[in-house]
């Protein structure tokens, strides 16, 4: 697979921690409802920007310890 560097869009910070596995997305646009498939969430630890990305997507940082809820 194809690994990414993290990099907050916002500040350029490459820190960020876990915020939520497996999370769907629910979400109206319009007249259509959609819901996202299972997405990784990631926050930056310096801004708090909140980082959307599914489940493909590698990351060359370390994940924190917590890999069991
Ligand atoms: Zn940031």
């Amino acid at each position: 697979m194809e690994q990414k560097a993290l990099a907050c869009p916002v500040c350029q910070s490459n820190k960020a921690e876990i915020a939520g596995e497996d999370v769907k997305i629910s979400g109206q646009f319009q007249d259509k409802a959609f819901l996202t498939t299972p997405l990784t969430v990631l926050r930056c630890t310096r801004c708090g920007y909140y980082m959307f990305f599914d489940k493909m997507a590698q990351f060359t940082t370390k994940e924190p310890s917590s890999d069991e809820s």
